[in-house]
């Protein structure tokens, strides 16, 4: 038996995340990508649906309509933070 579902907010998430960052006017190096995302996805509601070919995208388009600003704003909330307290150093 194999089970196959994925967290659409993550799809949507991933994107927006390099326009948003490049907005904020931070770093967008790889690091900075994971911990953008890592945040807005914690501050993000799941939605989680099984991925049976071709339905998905379908689910995603409208899902990506629907919660579209939500998840930019909490990229640009993430963004933000992760700009100003970068976890590498800065150069
Ligand atoms: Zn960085």
């Amino acid at each position: 038996m194999s089970v196959a579902y994925k967290n659409l907010m993550e799809d949507i998430a991933l994107q927006n995340v390099e326009r948003v960052m490049k907005a904020s006017g931070g770093c967008c190096c790889d690091d900075c990508k994971s911990d953008v995302l890592a945040y807005a996805l914690n501050h993000l509601p799941p939605h989680y649906v099984a991925t049976r070919q071709g339905l998905l995208m379908v689910k995603l388009q409208s899902y990506a309509l629907q919660f579209h600003a939500d998840v930019v704003a909490a990229l640009s909330e993430a963004s933000e933070l992760i700009a100003k307290n970068p976890r590498h150093r800065r150069d």
